[in-house]
């Protein structure tokens, strides 16, 4: 099979070129990227009901632009740290327990960010060489900060590297490319012969907040990523989802190698007219979201958007009407004078807890019981929408 060649622009699919692409409506004119900036482009993702692969297309991806080279640094984000490194712990160990058979001495970080994943990695793999690779300069330098050997570039076949891997990993990337196929493609290239490549990425076999980011070109189910994979030469050796913990929700895992595998059984998906109807319903949410939240904010003096997570990223976005009435953003310890998305950010012990305010868990669906359950102690009104939007 030959590599698709992506054409951004055109109305046909990446993977199975039907020219059976539906959008998916969204009434946005503007629309969020994963690093927090809001962009002037609609969300502009279509689905082909051929092989229901979910794309952006009909529009250029920021990817092809210098946008990952210059304008994306993902943790600019009060609060990050804290609930971000914990995650990229339970990554790495995620990773090792898919390969407990592997002891890899050479491993590659390919998107590896500011190199929180690689710290965490070799946390796991303390012998380890560990190198990344990684197209945003400020990111790259803040690795190399870290002490990682980091090369500053893309992954494509175009780039020219002198050494091989035993293991290759992704995290979050291969959604992001504009050809998947060369991204996967280029890394068979740079693995070692009985080496492993590690990818997760979002299932998006059940829709959730991965594909309301406009800098996300694919979103993949697991079937859908495993055929891109087999036609650059790579073969599935096992498929895992998400481990039962709260902060790696809704992704996949999968292990690849160049060798022929007993192919591991896939789970059923949801056929391509089923998909579409729970992607459009998920994006409408949104809209109905943002009714509810006004509505329910609406006699408040003070209104307390609580939490500067991804989640409230997307209330920003795509509950406008909401966003406009937030008065501040509330975490714990926040530093003097930071602000997210205009609101300026305060410690939840500068919140004042009068019958004139109220707050709204601008927080994962899933987490939203128990922190409804923590903050009642504060005896003002809490609101949750996790009935609305649940991952
Ligand atoms: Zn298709």
């Amino acid at each position: 099979m030959s590599q698709p060649v992506l054409d951004a622009t055109s109305n046909q699919c990446f993977m199975c070129r039907s020219r059976t692409l539906q959008q998916i409506p969204a009434i946005w004119d503007f629309s969020m990227t994963t690093a927090g900036v809001r962009v002037a482009e609609p969300l502009s993702k279509f689905q082909c009901m051929t092989c229901g692969l979910l794309q952006r297309a009909e529009i250029r991806h920021l990817g092809s632009t210098d946008f990952y080279e210059n304008h994306y640094s993902f943790y600019e984000r009060p609060g990050a740290g804290i609930y971000d490194q914990p995650r990229y712990r339970a990554m790495a160990e995620w990773i090792k327990d898919a390969i407990p058979e592997r002891y890899p001495s050479t491993i590659l970080d390919a998107g590896c960010g500011r190199g929180w994943m690689l710290e965490a990695m070799k946390g796991v793999y303390p012998e380890a060489l560990l190198m990344g690779i990684e197209p945003s300069s400020q990111e790259s330098k803040n690795a190399r900060e870290r002490g990682f050997n980091v090369l500053e570039c893309k992954v494509s076949s175009d780039e020219k590297i002198d050494r091989k891997f035993d293991l290759i990993y992704s995290t979050n990337v291969v959604e992001h490319t504009s050809d998947p196929a060369n991204f996967l493609g280029t890394l068979n290239e740079w693995l070692e012969e009985e080496g492993c490549i590690v990818i997760t990425c979002p299932d998006s076999s059940v829709p959730s907040s991965e594909f309301m980011f406009s800098d996300q070109n694919f979103s993949f189910t697991p079937k859908q990523l495993v055929t891109v994979a087999q036609s650059c030469g790579l073969h599935l050796l096992k498929w895992q989802g998400p481990p039962a913990i709260d902060s790696v929700q809704n992704k996949q895992l999968l292990v690849f190698v160049k060798g022929k595998t007993n192919e591991p059984q896939l789970p059923v998906e949801p056929s391509p007219a089923e998909l579409f109807q729970l992607r459009k319903a998920y994006v409408q949410a949104y809209s109905a979201c943002d009714d509810f939240l006004l509505k329910q904010v609406s006699k408040y003096e003070n209104v307390y958007n609580f939490g500067t997570s991804t989640f409230s990223w997307l209330l920003s976005c795509y509950c406008p009407k909401y966003w406009q009435r937030v008065t501040h953003c509330v975490i714990d310890k926040p530093e003097a004078g930071s602000s997210f998305q205009n609101k300026p950010v305060i410690d939840r012990s500068a919140m004042s807890l009068t019958s004139s305010s109220v707050i709204c868990l601008g927080v994962n669906p899933k987490s939203q019981a128990n922190l409804q359950q923590n903050l009642s102690s504060l005896g003002i009104e809490i609101i949750r929408w996790d009935h609305m939007i649940s991952c």
